[in-house]
């Protein structure tokens, strides 16, 4: 069975490892370019969009892929939705694999928005001024018009768009942990954070300390994934949905 795995995330890679030990599946991964010095997956890998919903199907149809995996971030959401429709299209099972999202515990501070629009006018109106942002680099944009609050940012690569114009710029890629969050937090003395609901241990040691610290959360809710479309919440489960696939012939 010839399995293309849509990737860029850790589960994406547990995914092609477990997948890559067994003989009755061809794999092949896909990651798309983003990031310098991507953490590339075991066995066969492409990088690089497809073009569109067009360029998808054609490499879908070309290559004779039987199954397609979408193992990507859960906010990812247009490349979800073009492997929504090729898949449709040529009446390719499809599964995507998406890690569960954060849930507030006691003590939490959380306010839910629904974009990152939405975001940008929660932090406006906090009454604090220096926040620390997490939403990632293409995101700065909806924060580039506030002027009044301090914002740290934290990306994995550099921003190349508009961004707040008073900015602490910090370059790391996760896991972090909880003491090293907490040391960030109090270094600069954040008053809010502003996530996605990305989900996932590498990178919920934030929640933890601005939990410690009391701090508010503007937390963006995640797209919705497309009505219809079979989902696994883990990649046990994607393996397992993949197994009765391939002993259903
Ligand atoms: P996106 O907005 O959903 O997709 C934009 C375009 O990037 C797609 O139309 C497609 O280009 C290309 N693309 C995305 N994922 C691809 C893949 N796995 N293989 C080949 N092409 C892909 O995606 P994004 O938010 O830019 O994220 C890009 C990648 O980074 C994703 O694969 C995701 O797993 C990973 N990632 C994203 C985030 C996040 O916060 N969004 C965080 C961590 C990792 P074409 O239209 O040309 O096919």
């Amino acid at each position: 069975m010839r399995v293309l795995l849509l990737g860029g995330t850790g589960e994406a890679r547990s995914l092609a490892a477990e997948l890559h030990q067994r003989t009755d599946v061809e794999l092949e991964s896909s990651l798309a370019g983003r990031v310098s010095n991507p953490a590339l997956p075991v066995g066969k890998v492409r990088i690089g969009g497809f073009g569109g919903i067009d360029g998808l199907t054609r490499l879908l149809q070309e290559q004779a892929f039987d199954v397609v995996i979408d193992a990507t971030h859960p906010f990812a959401a247009t490349i979800t939705a073009n492997a929504v429709r090729a898949c449709q299209a040529l009446r390719l099972p499809l599964l995507v694999l998406r890690r569960p999202g954060w849930t507030a515990a006691a003590g939490d501070d959380w306010h839910r928005v629904a974009d990152i629009a939405e975001a940008a006018t929660a932090v406006s109106a906090l009454p604090v001024e220096r926040v620390l942002l997490t939403t990632g680099r293409r995101d700065l944009v909806a924060f580039a018009a506030d002027r009044r609050h301090r914002f740290v940012v934290r990306t994995v690569d550099p921003p190349s768009g508009p961004v707040p114009e008073q900015m602490t710029l910090l370059l790391s890629r996760g896991p972090y942990t909880v003491s090293g969050e907490r040391q960030l937090m109090s270094e600069h003395r954040i008053q809010a954070v502003v996530t996605k609901d990305s989900g996932g241990h590498m990178t919920v040691a934030k929640l933890t300390a601005a939990r410690e610290l009391r701090l508010p959360v503007i937390m963006v809710d995640r797209p919705p994934v497309p009505p219809g479309t079979e989902t696994a919440g883990s990649v046990q489960a994607a393996a397992g949905w993949l197994q009765a696939r391939t002993a259903a012939g």
